[in-house]
């Protein structure tokens, strides 16, 4: 590291410094042992100039501009891995790397993939650059038709928020497609928002742009007033961590669940419907918006072990030590830059763990996941038999619908 020429600015440490104490349990940032924990489990802290502890201890010293002069924080996918195993329990995924960026971002120091995914997310609603006219065409076809809010106009009991990936991406909407299936041979009422749904913006936060996400909030927030529903139900872990965690912060307060959790409680209606007998050797990933972020790991295995002839087994990181896929905190539109520092892709690591599980298939429980697991079993040794599929898909195979 270079230790001349770089000017400090000692009070912009400690003005934002005192920023991280303000944040919920900020003030354990001051207990920072130093013990690189969070190095350690970080995916990419081998090639990050500054992982959270290396971050904290540059506050100490007052240099907190040697971090704003280094694009290595985006290697940050906001996996809550250093969260997890941190021992002074600082809230380093939410609040310490998240603030960082908010100040790379405002210091210009962003990754063009990046801020073509956040202008995107600005002008169209969505960080593909989609119309939102087409965010309900994957529906067309569907039998019995799905209720779009804005067009039926009566109260439903859920309200299925779709998310990004899910409404425009083609081998997402074979899940999304698999989850209204299942919706519909349970019997549930239930209506989604069409183009009236914007991103939930949780992977814009993360990657420090909570102006955008509070504008994709707000949009999404008077949708949500505008009809009546018991509930919203989400297969997206981004979006319901949004929901469940942030939306509330700026009075955007509605009842959230993930679908596992939803079909679970429905799991005695839906067994018999389980007909079919899947017979495979099957491996479950946790997302880390679902597991680690939100303490869900159980109830996606419980629907799982449900399933006829599915062998449960666990890779060797499993729950709150899984390894991420690369795709949160902005990953999924940093790629291009991920390869370029690291060479290697997270994905890649995780498609290894399930082959050497000896599963033959890879379950997976969100939108981000099927596309980055696919692309990684081509390059893969062994993994050409893997098949990624979606709990919805392995569900609908297993009622034959
Ligand atoms: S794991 Fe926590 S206590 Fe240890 S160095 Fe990292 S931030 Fe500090
Ligand atoms: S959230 Fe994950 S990627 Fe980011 S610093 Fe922590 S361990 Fe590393």
């Amino acid at each position: 590291m270079a230790t001349t020429a770089i000017p400090t600015n000692p009070s912009f440490s400690q003005t934002f410094y005192d920023s991280l104490q303000e944040l919920p349990d900020g003030e354990r940032i001051r207990a920072c042992l130093q013990c690189a924990n969070c190095s350690g489990v970080c995916p990419f802290g081998y090639i990050m100039d500054y992982p959270p502890g290396k971050i904290i201890s540059l506050l100490r010293a007052d240099i907190f501009d040697y971090v704003l002069k280094t694009e290595t924080v985006w290697m940050c996918v906001s996996c809550y891995a250093c969260s997890e195993v941190c021992p002074a329990k600082i809230p380093l995924t939410p609040g310490l790397m998240t603030r960082t960026k908010e100040e790379l971002l405002l210091a210009g120091n962003v990754p063009s993939e990046l801020q073509n995914a956040l202008e995107f997310s600005q002008r169209y609603g969505n960080p593909l650059g989609e119309s939102p006219r087409k965010r309900a065409v994957w529906t067309e076809g569907i039998d019995p038709d799905i209720k779009i809010l804005g067009k039926y106009k009566q109260p439903v009991e859920v309200l299925w928020y779709v998310g990004d990936y899910p409404s425009y991406h083609s081998r997402v909407q074979l899940a999304t497609k698999a989850f209204a299936k299942i919706l519909n041979a349970l019997g549930v009422d239930f209506g989604i928002l069409g183009r009236e749904e914007n991103s939930d913006g949780d992977s814009q936060r993360l990657a420090g742009e909570r102006g955008l996400f509070e504008i994709l909030a707000e949009k999404n927030g008077v949708a949500f007033e505008k009809y009546q529903f018991d509930e919203i139900i989400t297969t997206d872990p981004h979006a319901y961590n949004a929901l469940k965690n942030e939306y509330p912060k700026l009075g955007i307060n509605y009842p959230i669940r993930h679908y596992t959790e939803y079909l679970l409680e429905k799991l005695d209606q839906l067994k018999p419907l389980l007909t079919q007998s899947v017979n495979a050797k099957v491996t479950y990933h946790d997302p880390c918006y679902l597991g680690r972020a939100n303490g869900i790991y159980e109830q996606p295995r419980t629907l799982l072990n449900a399933i006829p002839g599915v062998e449960l087994v666990e890779m060797s990181h499993n729950r709150t030590t899984s390894l991420c896929c690369g795709g949160g905190g902005g990953g999924m539109w940093l790629d291009g830059f991920q390869w370029e520092k690291a060479h290697v892709r997270l994905s890649e690591w995780r498609v290894r763990e399930a082959v050497a599980s000896d599963a033959n298939i890879l379950a997976v429980a969100c939108p981000y996941e099927s596309p980055r697991f696919e692309d990684a079993a081509k390059m893969v040794q062994g993994a050409g038999k893997l098949l990624v599929r979606d709990l919805t898909e392995l569900l609908t195979d297993a009622m034959g619908i």
